[in-house]
């Protein structure tokens, strides 16, 4: 029976960290603005969940809000604006965006230094290319759990299944400098089970609640499992958790897992952008 991997004490430390960090700064405040396009249900709910952790770290956050129906020259605009504030550290454009702006265009418009999600090209280089820079927080938040877990990923088979711009190719680029040997599996791989119950480390990110059972994981591996699914039961995990903690090592739970990391490593990425902006270092 392998061990439950929560997220939850993990990222307790990295917010007291980070309001340890502001509180003892004679500096401004940080601030954050989410810009938030269209009703959402579930973005609305993270963004509440975002501003809460903000406000109990002494982080000052606002939501500047578009209708779904927005010009992209508005949205543009207004990240042009936030880019040249001097009491704005980090821009965090909520996504999904509505089908007529692009996403891609959008991340490329916020300044590299203020990219809190990590999604701007600058940034994506500079994770490729081992250099330091605002990574994006759920992969970010995967690492630290691995090592706070005490889980070798130097040498480890790491396979990913889901390759999103925002989880599976920035973990994959992170593993790699963790020194891990790194598989992207994702919906047109053939003989999925095949690669995955080879891996060491094995992390879900697709969406697909409950596609891996035991018969996908490596006796004493580790799995993370990054899905959130909305189902009638609830929210579900990409992993069937009762079967494949009889055969793993450890699995991190849905909810409690990787959710908790994602929210304290957006903290902590804000105020890696507030410490440049303000302090210079
Ligand atoms: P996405 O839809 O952008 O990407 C999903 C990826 O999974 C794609 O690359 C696709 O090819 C792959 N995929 C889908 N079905 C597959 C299958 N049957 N076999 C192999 N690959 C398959 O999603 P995303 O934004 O990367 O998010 C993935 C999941 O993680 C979602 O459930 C999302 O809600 C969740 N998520 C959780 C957190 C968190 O903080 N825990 C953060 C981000 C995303």
């Amino acid at each position: 029976m392998g061990h439950v991997l929560s997220g939850k004490e993990l990222a307790k430390t990295v917010r007291a960290d980070v309001k340890r960090r502001v509180s003892e700064s004679t500096y401004r405040p940080p601030g954050l603005t989410v810009v938030m396009v269209g009703e959402d249900p579930a973005s609305e709910v993270y963004i509440s969940y975002k501003q809460k952790a903000c406000r109990k770290v002494g982080i000052e956050s606002e939501v500047k809000r578009f209708s779904a129906d927005v010009d992209q020259s508005e949205v543009l605009a207004e990240i042009d604006r936030l880019n040249t504030d001097d009491d704005i550290d980090g821009i965090l454009v909520q996504l999904p965006l509505p089908n007529h702006l692009s996403e891609s265009t959008v991340a490329a418009r916020v300044s590299p230094g203020k990219d809190v999600d990590g999604l701007h090209p600058v940034n994506v280089g500079r994770l490729w290319r081992g250099e330091s820079g605002l990574f994006p927080c759920t992969p970010t938040g995967i690492v630290e759990l691995l090592r706070h877990y005490g889980v070798a990923m130097d040498g480890a088979l790491a396979v990913i299944v889901g390759r999103s711009n925002i989880v599976g190719k920035p973990l994959a680029a992170l593993l790699l400098r963790e020194n891990a040997t790194v598989v992207i599996t994702h919906s047109h791989t053939s003989d999925l089970p095949g690669l995955t119950s080879s891996a060491d480390v094995l992390v879900a990110a697709a969406g697909s609640p409950g596609m891996i059972g035991p018969d996908h994981v490596k006796p004493g591996s580790t799995v993370i499992d990054v899905g959130i699914s909305r189902t009638e039961e609830g929210l579900k995990g990409d992993v069937d958790f009762d079967s494949v903690i009889d055969v793993s090592g450890g699995v991190t739970p849905v909810p409690g897992g990787v959710g908790p990391l994602t929210i304290a490593f957006l903290l902590r990425n804000t105020v890696q952008a507030w410490m440049e902006h303000t302090t210079g270092r």
